[in-house]
C-alpha cells in the first residue's frame, strides 16, 4: 500500500496551494467579514477546472477522480472553509447526482455549466423538520399529468442561493411503497421556477462567505422530465452520494487542521512570552505536535477511504471512519490553535478565529458524529 502522490497529484496540490495563498488568503477575510460570496474565487476555481476535475472529459470534466477533488478540498481548506465547502457542494452534490443518475438530455443540459463553475447546483435533502432522518421527509411531489407538482421546504441548502446557482435537485416524497415506507424520488428544479422561492441567506456561525439558504416549493411545477434517476429510487441515491460526500469533508477537514498548524507554527515563532518565543516551550510544542499528529491520522484515513472507492471496494465503514476523525480532528486543532494565540485568536482578522468558527459544522454536515458512529456501528453488524 503506497499512499505517495504521484508527479500529477503532487502538481496539482503544488497549483492549488498557491493559488489558495496568493488569491484566495488575501480577500476572503473581509468576504467572511462582509457575508458576500467569492464570486472572483469562483470564477477563477472555473478557470483552473476544478468543477470539472473528478468528471469525464466527453461530459466537459478534467478527467480526475475523486482523490484528486479531494486533495484539492484539503489546499484550499488549509486557507479558507467557505471557498472549499463552496467547491465540494458543487461537485459532490451538486454536479455528482446529475452526472451519476442522470438522462443524457439531463447531462447535456446541465454538466458543461455546472462543470465549468459558469453555474452551481444544490442538493435538498434537510429540511426543516428532519436532517439525520432522511426517511422523515416531508416535501411531496405529486405527478399531474407530464408534470411534477411539488410542496414543501428544505433547510440549510449550499449553493442554493448564488446569482450563478442553475438549480436544485430535491429529495421529495412521490408515494407509496408496496411495503407502506415512503417512496422517495429526487427531482431537478431550475433556478427561477414559479413556486420555488429561496430565502435570505442564514446568519452562521462560520463558512460565512459560503451560500446557504432555505427553499420553499409552493405548487412548484416542472416536467416529468426532471425526474433524476429512477423514480423510488431518490434514498439509494441519496446515500451514494452522502458516502461519497463524507472523503470530501473529511478531506476539507483535513485541511482545517492542517491550517491550524501552519497558522500555530507561525505566530509561536514570532510571539514573545517570558523573554522568549512561546514556541520555545514545550508545552505548546507539545501541542503542535499532536494537531500534527491528528492532522496526519486524519489525513492517512481519508486516503485509505478514497483509495477503497476508487477500487471499486466497499468504502461505506472507511468514510464514516474518515469523517468522524477528521471533524473530530478538526475541532480539536482549532481550539488549540486558538489557545496559542491566546487573546489574538479571538479576534476575527486572524485565520484561526475562522478556522474556530468554521470548525463546528464539520462534526455536523453531510452526517453528524452520531450518524457516523451509527454507520460504522451497523457495518460491524450491530
Ligand atoms: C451550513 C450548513 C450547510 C448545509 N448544507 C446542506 C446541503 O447542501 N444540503 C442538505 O441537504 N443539507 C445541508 N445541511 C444540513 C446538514 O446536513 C444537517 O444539518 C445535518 O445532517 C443534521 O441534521 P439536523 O440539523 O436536522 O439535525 P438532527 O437530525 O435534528 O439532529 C440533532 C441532533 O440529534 C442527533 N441525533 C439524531 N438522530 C439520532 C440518533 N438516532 N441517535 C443519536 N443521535 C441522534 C444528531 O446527531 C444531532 O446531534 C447543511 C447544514 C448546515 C448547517
Amino acid at each position: 500500500m503506497d499512499f505517495r502522490l504521484d508527479e500529477e497529484q503532487q502538481a496539482l496540490r503544488e497549483s492549488v496551494r498557491d493559488f489558495a495563498r496568493e488569491v484566495v488568503a488575501p480577500v476572503i477575510g473581509e468576504h467572511y467579514e462582509k457575508r458576500t460570496f467569492p464570486y472572483e474565487i469562483v470564477r477563477q476555481m472555473g478557470k483552473m477546472g476544478l468543477f470539472g476535475l473528478p468528471f469525464a472529459e466527453e461530459h466537459g470534466g478534467m478527467g480526475g477522480d475523486y482523490f484528486a477533488l479531494c486533495l484539492v478540498l484539503e489546499e484550499l481548506a488549509r486557507v479558507d472553509s467557505s471557498v472549499a465547502i463552496t467547491l465540494e457542494a458543487a461537485v459532490s452534490l451538486g454536479a455528482m447526482p446529475i452526472y451519476r443518475f442522470g438522462t443524457e438530455e439531463q447531462k447535456a443540459r446541465w454538466l458543461p455549466k455546472l462543470l465549468s463553475g459558469e453555474a452551481l447546483a444544490g442538493f435538498g435533502l434537510t429540511e426543516p423538520g428532519t436532517g439525520s432522518d432522511a426517511g422523515g421527509t416531508r416535501t411531496r411531489a405529486v405527478l399531474d399529468g407530464d408534470e411534477w407538482v411539488i410542496n414543501g421546504s428544505k433547510a440549510f441548502i449550499t449553493n442554493s442561493g448564488t446569482d450563478i446557482t442553475a438549480l436544485v435537485t430535491v429529495t421529495a416524497v412521490t408515494g407509496t411503497k408496496p411495503d407502506g415506507s415512503k417512496e422517495l424520488s429526487t427531482i431537478i428544479v431550475p433556478s427561477g421556477t414559479p413556486g420555488f422561492t429561496v430565502a435570505p441567506g442564514y446568519s452562521k456561525v462560520g463558512w460565512n462567505a459560503s451560500d446557504t439558504h432555505e427553499l420553499t416549493f409552493d405548487d412548484c411545477r416542472v416536467p416529468a422530465a426532471n425526474l433524476l434517476g429512477e423514480r423510488g429510487r431518490g434514498f439509494a441515491q441519496f446515500l451514494r452520494i452522502l458516502d461519497e460526500g463524507r472523503i470530501a469533508i473529511a478531506a476539507l477537514a483535513v485541511g482545517l487542521a492542517q491550517g491550524c498548524v501552519d497558522e500555530s507554527i507561525t505566530y509561536a515563532k514570532e510571539r514573545q512570552a517570558f523573554g522568549q518565543p512561546i514556541g520555545n516551550y514545550q508545552a505548546i510544542q507539545f501541542k503542535i505536535a499532536d494537531m500534527e499528529m491528528k492532522a496526519h491520522t486524519a489525513r492517512l484515513a481519508y486516503y485509505d477511504a478514497a483509495a477503497r472507492m476508487l477500487a471499486g471496494e466497499p468504502f461505506k465503514r472507511q468514510a464514516a471512519i474518515a469523517k468522524l476523525h477528521a471533524s473530530t480532528v478538526a475541532v480539536d486543532n482549532a481550539r488549540e490553535a486558538t489557545q496559542i494565540h491566546g487573546g489574538y485568536g479571538f479576534m476575527n482578522e486572524y485565520p484561526v478565529a475562522r478556522f474556530w468558527r468554521d470548525s463546528k459544522i464539520l462534526e455536523i454536515g453531510e452526517g453528524t458524529s452520531e450518524v457516523q458512529r451509527m454507520i460504522i456501528a451497523r457495518d460491524l453488524g450491530m
